[in-house]
């Protein structure tokens, strides 16, 4: 029996509640709130920008030097996480986008944090003639540029790593920065600002507190900048361009994309900035044949919250919908994802085209967190870990096969390509990330997931 759509939402809403991890799917009625205007054009430009300030990035930070100044980071196969998580080859390959290891901010945020930095530096420099269009931008670094920057603050409100990318990149350009971390930042995140002559405020509350606090200390400020990351278009626009980027490595790892070869992409969501940028620019090159999919813990899971009120399946809740409506608490160990309320932007440009959220149980994320570093030798941190319960939820879920079936996918499966994004953990220190480990290998030993989330082995079967 396939259950109607109304039973469906009561069931999420109360898998929800309960905490239990869970995969919901968009319908395919058009959602309120959602649609908006950026094209192609703007991320084309957004990306054309890195490309501008590469060689000033190349001098600016030695660890670029070999690439030039581009920030990237490799698509890898994962044949090995593919056979840990138990994903049988007829459902398609698993491959890893190994943004954990993305140089200068060691996450995601490099993406759209380091980009709004550029934009605001490439204003200014215009502005003041440090610059002129179609100019070396290592004339950027110049004592005479730098004394300009430091007349501007550049602050932001962070759960950590948006703090890390943008206090890194300001500070080396020269400007002042100023970082307002909620109480879930972890203390290295913290230790590794101030080391660089960023200015750390630490708030009591959790992010949404520390945006809202970041930003009144800006309006005070008449030389002073503020990185929205609940609101920002330049942000948005830094992670699309990522989508350009994998374009190219997919066509170089011979992966092909298309109605018989689906793409199903899963993102660790906190905001929704990021993997929503990434999202818009795959559904501008893929169109429908990119299905992706946000991951959010249990108990932070604003984007799916965002989702189903859009869709009319929060009766009673106010919208903007925040987690703490719904009677979950915000409180996580994957720190990047600690985030009650979701951004209204990254929700008006992808409500209308993600193919799904789904929740995990922060015991999902280490146990995966270890697989992948028994499996690949990769080191991530517990956030970046969402994106390996996206294949399980997909084909072990009743949902999962159910959106399978409605969209005619299951024929292609085994041509699929299933892309886990790894976001975060370069920087991890090694004493934290060791305490990671053990507590996933224990996990991991474990025959099945501890909780709750399906067993592929289990659906098969049934
Ligand atoms: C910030 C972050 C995300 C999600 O980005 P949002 O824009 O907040 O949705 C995912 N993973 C990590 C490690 C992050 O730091």
């Amino acid at each position: 029996m396939i259950p109607s759509h109304a039973s469906v939402s009561a069931f999420s809403l109360q898998a929800l509640r309960a905490a239990r991890p869970l995969l919901w799917t968009r319908p395919d009625n058009a959602a309120t709130g959602a649609g908006v205007a950026f094209t192609l054009a703007d991320v084309q430009a957004a990306h054309d920008r890195f490309a501008r300030f590469a060689p000033l990035l190349a001098q600016l930070f030695p660890e670029l030097e070999a690439a030039a100044g581009v920030i990237e980071s490799p698509l890898r196969d994962a044949a090995a996480m593919q056979q840990a998580l138990g994903l049988p080859a007829a459902s398609g390959r698993l491959w890893i986008k190994a943004d954990h290891a993305l140089p200068v901010a060691g996450s995601i945020k490099a993406r759209g944090g380091i980009h709004e930095v550029l934009e605001f530096t490439e204003k200014l420099a215009l502005a003041h003639g440090l610059v002129a269009p179609g100019d070396d931008y290592r004339k950027l670094g110049t004592p005479a540029a730098r004394a300009c920057f430091a007349q501007y603050q550049v602050a932001v409100g962070s759960t950590g790593n948006l703090g890390l990318s943008i206090g890194v990149i300001a500070s080396a350009l020269g400007f002042r920065a100023a970082v307002h971390m909620s109480a879930d930042a972890k203390e290295w995140k913290k230790a590794r600002l101030r080391a660089r002559g960023v200015e750390v405020v630490e708030h009591p509350g959790d992010y949404e507190k520390a945006v809202a606090a970041g930003r009144r200390q800006v309006q005070a400020d008449a030389h002073g900048y503020f990185v929205d990351d609940e609101r920002s278009a330049s942000l948005f626009l830094g992670y699309a361009a990522a989508a350009l980027r994998l374009r190219e490595q997919i066509a170089q790892a011979g992966i092909v994309v298309d109605a018989e070869h689906p793409l199903f992409v899963y993102l660790p969501c906190g905001v929704g900035g990021a993997p929503g940028g990434i999202a818009f620019g795959l559904s501008l090159l893929y169109g429908a044949h990119a299905h992706c999919f946000f991951a959010e813990p249990v108990q932070s899971p604003c984007f799916l919250l965002r989702m189903m009120a859009g869709h009319g399946q929060l009766p009673g809740v106010p919208v903007p919908p925040s987690v703490y409506d719904i009677g979950l608490t915000n409180q996580t160990e994957a720190d990047g994802l600690a985030v009650p309320r979701a951004s209204d932007l990254a929700y008006a440009a992808v409500g209308q085209s993600l193919a799904g959220v789904y929740t995990v149980a922060d015991d999902t994320l280490y146990g995966d967190l270890a697989r992948l570093h028994d499996s690949e030798g990769l080191r991530i941190e517990p956030s970046a870990a969402a994106g390996f319960s996206g294949p399980r939820q997909l084909l072990g879920s009743l949902a999962g096969q159910q959106w399978l079936r409605q969209r005619g996918l299951r024929p292609h499966l085994a041509r699929a390509t299933h892309l886990a994004w790894t976001t975060g953990g370069l920087y991890v220190p090694a004493e934290e990330y060791g305490r990671f480990l053990s507590r996933g290998q224990r996990l991991a030993a474990a025959p099945q997931a501890p909780t709750g989330a399906p067993s592929l082995h289990h659906s098969r079967r049934a």
